[in-house]
C-alpha cells in the first residue's frame, strides 16, 4: 500500500515534466529550461508553487502573481499520469514490462495532448518512441504469434526469442504505420487534399504504437481509434454547431485506443478469439 501511493507520488512528478512536453515541444521550445512560467504574465513558477495538483488545489487554479487562472489540463495531466504509473505498477511490479509501459504510456499522454490542443504530434516523440519500442523488444518480448506465423510462411525461423521479438516490433510498425500512410495515399491521389484526412504524424504515432504492441495490438488499436472517433465525432458533428467541420484530432482517438490496448487488450483479443470460435 506504501509503495503504491510513493509509486503514484513519482507518477505525479513525471506527469509534470509531460505538461512541459505537452505545452513546449508543439512549439519547438527547449524542454529542459527555462523554469516554468505563467502563461499569463510570465512571472517564474517558485518550486513550493509548483508541487503536482496540491499547489493548484492551494492556489485553487489561480497564478500567485497576476490571479488569472490556470487550465485544469495541468493537474488532469498530473493525475493521468499518476494513475498510468500506479496501473504499470500494479499490472506488472517493477520489472522491464514497468519500464515499457509506463515510458510508453507517458508518450502516448504527451501525444494525446499535443494533437487535442496544437493538433501536432511532434517527431521528436514519436522518433525517439520508435528507437525505444524497437531497442526494449530485445528485453519485453513483443506479442508476435502473427508476424511469428508470416516469417515461417516465408521459410524464416528467428533463431532466439529476442530475434523473433524484434521482428514482431519491426512487423508491427510496418503494419501501423504502412497502413496510415497508405490510407493517406490514397486520400492524396482521390482528393488531392491528404493534409485535412491524416497528417504524417499519425502515421508516425501509429508507427511508434506498433513498434511497442507488434501486430495485434495494433490493429486492434486501428480498429478501436477509429470506432472511438466515430462514436464520438459523428453525433456531435451532427448535432452540435460548434463542431460543424471540425477538425478531430485522430492521433488523440488512436493514443487513447493505444493506452487501452496497452493494458487491456489481449483480454479483449482472446475474448474475440473464444467468442468466433477462432481459437
Ligand atoms: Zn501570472
Amino acid at each position: 500500500m506504501m509503495i503504491s501511493f510513493i509509486v503514484f507520488l513519482f507518477g505525479l512528478a513525471f506527469g509534470s515534466f509531460l505538461n512541459v512536453c505537452i505545452h513546449r515541444l508543439p512549439k519547438g521550445e527547449s524542454i529542459v529550461k527555462p523554469r516554468s512560467r505563467c502563461p499569463h504574465c510570465g512571472k517564474p513558477v517558485a518550486a513550493w508553487d509548483n508541487i503536482p495538483l496540491l499547489s493548484y488545489l492551494v492556489l485553487r487554479g489561480r497564478c500567485r502573481n497576476c490571479q488569472k487562472s490556470i487550465s485544469p489540463l495541468y493537474p488532469f495531466v498530473e493525475l493521468l499520469t499518476g494513475l498510468l504509473i500506479l496501473l504499470t505498477y500494479r499490472q506488472f511490479g517493477f520489472t522491464a514490462e514497468f519500464i515499457k509501459f509506463s515510458v510508453f504510456g507517458m508518450l502516448l499522454l504527451i501525444l494525446i495532448f499535443t494533437d487535442l490542443q496544437e493538433r501536432i504530434i511532434p517527431h521528436a516523440v514519436t522518433i525517439f518512441g520508435i528507437f525505444l519500442g524497437t531497442s526494449i523488444s530485445w528485453l519485453v518480448p513483443v506479442e508476435g504469434a502473427a508476424s511469428t506465423w508470416l516469417l515461417h510462411r516465408m521459410g524464416f525461423f528467428p533463431p532466439t526469442w529476442e530475434a523473433e521479438s524484434f521482428l514482431a516490433s519491426v512487423a508491427g510498425m510496418i503494419l501501423g504505420g504502412g497502413s496510415f500512410y497508405l490510407v493517406g495515399t490514397v486520400f492524396y491521389y482521390l482528393k488531392g487534399k491528404r493534409k485535412d484526412y491524416l497528417g504524417f504524424g499519425d502515421v508516425m504515432l501509429m508507427t511508434m504504437v506498433g513498434s511497442f504492441l507488434g501486430m495485434s495490438l495494433t490493429l486492434l488499436t486501428i480498429f478501436l481509434g477509429s470506432l472511438l472517433g466515430a462514436l464520438i465525432g459523428v453525433p456531435l458533428e451532427y448535432t452540435t454547431k460548434r463542431f460543424h467541420g471540425y477538425e478531430w484530432p485522430f492521433g488523440t482517438f488512436l493514443g487513447v485506443a493505444a493506452l487501452f490496448s496497452s493494458f487491456g487488450g489481449n483480454a479483449v483479443i482472446d475474448w474475440y478469439l473464444r467468442v468466433s470460435g477462432l481459437s
